[in-house]
């Protein structure tokens, strides 16, 4: 297995895996080393705006791999680094390389317009997030619109007070704020209403049910999900998106930018770039434009 098919391809554990309970304690131990020993790396996912299908974004999505394991899912190792205390120390590496190499392909010409970077509810809820993501801007140089955090349903509505105030002040500074998983978790609509935030994202489960089937309701809930979003004066981002008619329905009922293997994969850095490159040279990397403007 080569890095590069390792898109969401191989996994050794994958995320529907049941664990044992050693099999997660052996996870566990082998996780501890993997920041030194140099085993993550950034992968990079085109974001698509419609209906022009402009490149506008790229979200980050962290590997892990282990020489002798493979690749491990971060559906199965973010949560163990969740419960023992090692998000913090993993998430900050991944927000200060995702930002530094943002930044640097500023200076190389291949400006991006946006970087959406995953952040995981207990890192979420950490006092000090706020001054982290300024320092990582301050010191990559990377400028705060060009940074998009990503966060769950579910990290907000723990404490939905505490929540609001922090996104108030991140977006304050400029940086955009997405709704990751929307649908997923159990946030109430007056929750929605009131949550200082950029974007939606459709789950992709709903993007899965959208079928080309005549009389079959299966985009309902992106279909509502995209109005819902709008109304509430959010743009929607819908992810998984795998085939042409997920395209179109989502494109005919006003989505705004899409993500999936339809378009592209997740990629290693440097076929990320000769994506962008290729897709520069094309003049099909859209403007840093906020895309809704207040
Ligand atoms: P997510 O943030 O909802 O990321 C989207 C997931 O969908 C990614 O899985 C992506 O590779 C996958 N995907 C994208 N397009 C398609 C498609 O068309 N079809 C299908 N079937 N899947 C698609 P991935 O990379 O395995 O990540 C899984 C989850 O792990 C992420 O879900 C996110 O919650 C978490 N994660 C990944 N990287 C990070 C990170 O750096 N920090 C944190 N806190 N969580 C991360
Ligand atoms: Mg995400
Ligand atoms: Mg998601
Ligand atoms: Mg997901």
């Amino acid at each position: 297995f080569t890095k590069s098919e390792g898109g969401n391809g191989f996994c050794f554990f994958s995320s529907d895996m049941n664990l044992h309970a050693h099999e997660k304690l052996e996870l566990e131990n082998l996780l501890h080393g993997a920041l030194e020993n140099q085993q993550f790396e950034l992968y990079y996912q085109p974001q698509l705006s419609l209906p022009e299908q402009q490149v506008i974004g790229a979200e980050v999505l962290l590997r892990w791999h282990h020489p002798e394991k493979g690749f491990i899912s971060p559906a199965v190792f973010i949560p163990l680094a969740e419960a023992t205390n090692q998000i913090g120390a993993i998430g900050e590496w991944v927000l200060e390389n995702a930002c530094r190499q943002a930044s640097q392909w500023l200076r190389d010409g291949l400006p991006l317009p946006r970087i959406g970077v995953n952040v995981s509810g207990r890192q979420f809820q950490d006092k000090n997030l706020f001054t982290l993501v300024k320092r990582v801007l301050a010191e990559t140089g990377l400028p705060a619109d060009r940074l998009e955090l990503e966060i769950t349903e579910t990290a907000v509505t723990a404490s939905p007070d505490e929540a609001a105030r922090l996104l108030q002040s991140l977006r304050e500074c400029g940086i955009m704020v997405a709704l990751d998983d929307f649908g997923q978790g159990y946030s109430s609509l007056g929750q929605l209403r009131d949550l200082p935030i950029d974007r939606l994202k459709i789950d992709a489960a709903f993007v899965r049910d959208i079928t080309d089937e005549p009389g079959h309701p299966g985009g309902a809930i992106a279909a509502a999900t995209i109005g819902l979003g709008h109304n509430l004066g959010f743009s929607v981002i819908a992810e998984g998106v795998e085939t042409q008619a997920q395209l179109s329905f989502l494109m005919a009922h006003g989505c705004d930018e899409v993500q999936g293997y339809y378009f592209a994969k997740p990629m290693p850095r440097e076929q990320f770039e000769a994506f962008l490159r290729a897709r520069m040279e094309a003049g099909t990397v859209g403007r840093n434009l906020p895309l809704t403007p207040e």
